[in-house]
Order: C-alpha cells, then structure tokens, then sequence
C-alpha cells in the first residue's frame, strides 16, 4: 500500500526538488498547504505562475527581469563605464545590500565547472565581451564566488578581458573560501568590493 495519495505524492516530489527542501520538510510543506484555506494555497500558486509569465532575463545583463531591460539597466544614474561581473542574480542582491557600487551588473548565469560539464560557451561571456566593447567599460571588478568555480571562471575571464585595455579587477579576498557571495554579510562584501585588486592574468 502506498505511503500517501497519488496527488499528495506528487505535491511531496516537487517541493522535495526545490533548492535546500529535504524530504521531511517537503512532507511537512504538503500537509501544511493541504490544511491551508484553499484560496491561501491558490495565491501561492498564482505567485508562482505569475513570477514564471512575467520575469524574464535582462537582453543586456541577464539579471532577471519584467521587462526588456532591468531595473539596473534601465537606471541613467548607475555608471556604464563600472562592470561588475557576478554568477547568478541573486548575486546582485548581495552586491546592492553593501550600497558600495554604483556601476552596471554583467550576470554569468553560472561558473565554469569542468566536473559539471560546464564550459565558458554555456555561460554569457560571448555577450560580456560584446558590451565591453560596444558600453566604452573601463573596469571589469570580477565578483564570481570565492570558491574553486568561481576562481577559475575569474581567471579566465581576466585573460579575456585584459588583452581588450580594460582595467580588471577581483573582489578582495576575506570573503569566507569556499562559501557563496550570497552568505557574506554586508560589511564583509562591502569591504572585498572596496579593496579589490587588478588580477594578474
Ligand atoms: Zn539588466
């Protein structure tokens, strides 16, 4: 006999598939919306369907976005001459929360990781190199994550960039190795962004 009804399994599946949801905490999330007002779990699933129609990626910087252009794209007061390049939108969030940069975002939508399978033809590089030279960019500040992916991809992108007369620079190591831009708290980040330094490529 089957643990739970079928409906109710597949509800458990899915929220076992969201990011850092376990199966016990999926299981929980399911009887919770099962004992929910339906109208509450139907604004949920409403939220999600709306989200998913409405936001798109940024054509410039791939950030997400309800538009053509973000909000960041979108701002005159933000300096296009100032490029900071990071892994993943969220990254953004934690870049704007030090209120220590007024440029422009560049969103990779990943890092290269040779053990996932993922080369620098999988992430927006092409798309960085073209607006470096199309937006006049004076410096690129490389804010991948400080682990093993986010350092290579960083490395490479230096190589890339450098030849172009750019000035390149890296966020500041004193960011927890290993760890996510996301977890860093603000002054930390705030701090690595000031003292970032021109990578030797
Ligand atoms: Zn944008």
């Amino acid at each position: 006999m089957a643990l739970y009804e079928a409906a109710v399994q597949t509800l458990i599946d899915e929220l076992g598939r969201l990011p850092g949801v376990g199966p016990k905490s999926a299981q929980r999330i399911a009887y919770y919306l099962l004992k929910t007002p339906p109208e509450d779990a139907n604004r949920l699933a409403r939220a999600i369907s709306e989200a998913k129609a409405r936001v798109t990626w940024c054509r410039r910087c791939f950030n997400i976005s309800e538009g053509e252009l973000c909000a960041f794209c979108r701002d005159d007061r933000r300096d296009p001459a100032l490029l900071c390049v990071v892994e993943e939108p969220r990254d953004i969030v934690a870049v704007e929360r030090t209120h220590e940069f007024q440029g422009r975002y560049h969103v990779l939508q990943g890092a290269i990781s040779p053990i996932e399978g993922i080369g620098p033809e999988q992430l927006r590089i092409k798309e960085l190199v073209r607006r470096v030279g199309e937006e006049g960019v004076r410096e690129v500040i490389l804010a991948t994550n400080p682990n093993i992916e986010g350092e290579a991809t960083a490395m490479y992108l230096a190589r890339l960039l450098k030849p172009l007369g750019l000035r390149v620079t890296r966020i500041a190591s004193g960011l927890p190795v290993g760890g996510d831009l996301e977890y860093a708290d603000e002054v930390t980040l705030g701090r690595a962004l000031e003292g970032r330094r021109e990578i030797d490529a």
